[in-house]
C-alpha cells in the first residue's frame, strides 16, 4: 500500500506529538502553520508556513496530502470548509464550527440531556444586570478562548462597570460551580458505535491552565460510569471521527457537569503516551486515516505535570529523572510566562 500523507493544521506541541505518532505507524505528515518557528517544524516530514486564510498555500497544502486534521479548534470555519472540498477534513468542519462557539456547544450538549453549568448569552452590559442568580459566575467570550483567556470572574453585578469588558465581542455568563474536582475523558471514535475510550483523568489547574493530570482519577463509580456514558453520547451525537476530549466539573455534592469539549487531542491525555498500548495521538491518526481499531489496554497508572514558562529550565539543564519518568521538551523557541513548554510523566505499576 502506498504511504498515507496526513495534513495537520497547527504546529504547536499537539501537532508535534501527532507527527511523532504518525511516524511510528509509517504515515507521512505535512504541517501547515502560521508561526514560522512552531515546534512542529522539527517533527513533521514537511512544514508549510502561511496564514490560515492564504488560499493559494492552502490549495498547495491540500494537494500534498490524503486527509486533513487539526491540532486546535480556533481555525476559521471557512478555511476548513474550503479544504474539505479538496480533501476530506476530519473531524468534519461542522463539528469544529459548533464547538468553537461556547453557546452553540452548550446548547448542543443540553439537547442531548447532558448537564452543563447554568449559562446565558450576553450581548451587552444591559443583559448582565438582571442576572443576579448566576453570580458569582464567569463571563467567557463565546469564541477564541483557551487557557482561561477571554474570561472575567464576576463576583457581584456592581462590579461590571469597573471591569472594562470589551462588548464588541459576545459572551456567555456561566454560574460558578463549587468545584470538588475536574476530570476529562478522552475518546477516539472510528464510526457508528465504534470507539476506544480512555479511563477518566483527574486534572488540576493553576491560573486556569492545566497543571497536573493523573490516572486513575479518584472518583465515585457513579461519576466514572456517567462521565464515560456522556462522552460516548457526545461523540456519537457529533458523528465525530478522531480523538476528542470532554472536560467535566464535579461539584461538592458529587454532581457531574460537562464543562467543554475539545475537538482534538488534549493536554490531559499526554499521559496516554506512556500509560497505554495506543496513545491518544496514534488513535486519532488511526481513526482519521481509516486504519484498524486496536482495543485499548492500560499498562500503567500515571501522572503528568505540565512545565509552564521557565519551569522547563531545570529539566533542560539537569536530566536526573527516575527510570519511571519521561521528560518531554516541546522545543519551543522562546520561553514565555504561561506558555506550555514541556511535561513530565511518571508511570506506576497498576494497583488492582
Ligand atoms: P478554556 O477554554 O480557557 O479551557 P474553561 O471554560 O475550560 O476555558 O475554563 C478554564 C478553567 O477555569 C476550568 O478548567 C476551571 O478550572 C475554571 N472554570 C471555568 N468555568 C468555571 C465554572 N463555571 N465554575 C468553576 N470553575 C470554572
Ligand atoms: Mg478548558
Amino acid at each position: 500500500m502506498s504511504k498515507i500523507t496526513l495534513g495537520i493544521l497547527g504546529g504547536g506541541q499537539l501537532g508535534s506529538m501527532l507527527s511523532v505518532a504518525a511516524k511510528k505507524i509509517n504515515i507521512k505528515t505535512v504541517i501547515y502553520c502560521d508561526d514560522h518557528d512552531a515546534p512542529g517544524r522539527k517533527f513533521s516530514d514537511e512544514f508549510i508556513h502561511a496564514e490560515y486564510n492564504d488560499k493559494e498555500k492552502m490549495y498547495e497544502f491540500a494537494n500534498k496530502v490524503d486527509v486533513i486534521t487539526y491540532e486546535f479548534e480556533n481555525i476559521p470555519f471557512e478555511t476548513l470548509n474550503e479544504l474539505n472540498k479538496i480533501k476530506i477534513v476530519l473531524p468534519k468542519p461542522s463539528v469544529n464550527r459548533l464547538i468553537q462557539h461556547r453557546l452553540a456547544e452548550k446548547d448542543f450538549i443540553n439537547k442531548l440531556n447532558i448537564r452543563t453549568t447554568q449559562y446565558v448569552q450576553i450581548k451587552s452590559k444591559k443583559d448582565l444586570e438582571p442576572l443576579v442568580d448566576l453570580v458569582p459566575g464567569i463571563l467567557k467570550t463565546t469564541t477564541m478562548g483557551y487557557d482561561g483567556k477571554g474570561q472575567y470572574p464576576i463576583k457581584n453585578i456592581d462590579q461590571i462597570n469597573s471591569l472594562n469588558i470589551d462588548f464588541s465581542k459576545e459572551y456567555i455568563l456561566e454560574k460558578l460551580v463549587k468545584l470538588k474536582k475536574e476530570i476529562s475523558v478522552i475518546i477516539t471514535r472510528f464510526g457508528n458505535n465504534k470507539y476506544e475510550i480512555y479511563d477518566p483523568i483527574e486534572n488540576s489547574h493553576e491560573n486556569q491552565i492545566l497543571k497536573h493530570s493523573k490516572i486513575p482519577a479518584d472518583i465515585s463509580e457513579k461519576i466514572f460510569i456517567q462521565s464515560r456514558e456522556w462522552s460516548i453520547q457526545i461523540a456519537e451525537g457529533l458523528k465525530y471521527i478522531g480523538t476528542m476530549c470532554v472536560e467535566f466539573f464535579i461539584d461538592r455534592n458529587d454532581n457531574l457537569y460537562v464543562n467543554e469539549i475539545a475537538p482534538r487531542v488534549h493536554n490531559s491525555g499526554h499521559l496516554t503516551i506512556n500509560a497505554y498500548n495506543i496513545n491518544q495521538f496514534e488513535n486519532h491518526i488511526r481513526a482519521v486515516c481509516s486504519l484498524n481499531r486496536i482495543p485499548l489496554k492500560k499498562i500503567y497508572d500515571a501522572e503528568m505535570i505540565n512545565l509552564i514558562g521557565d519551569q522547563i529550565i531545570d529539566y533542560r539543564n539537569d536530566f536526573k529523572i527516575n527510570n519511571n519518568q519521561y521528560f518531554f521538551d516541546y522545543l519551543k523557541k522562546e520561553i514565555k510566562e504561561k506558555r506550555k513548554m514541556g511535561h513530565l510523566t511518571t508511570v506506576y505499576k497498576i494497583n488492582d
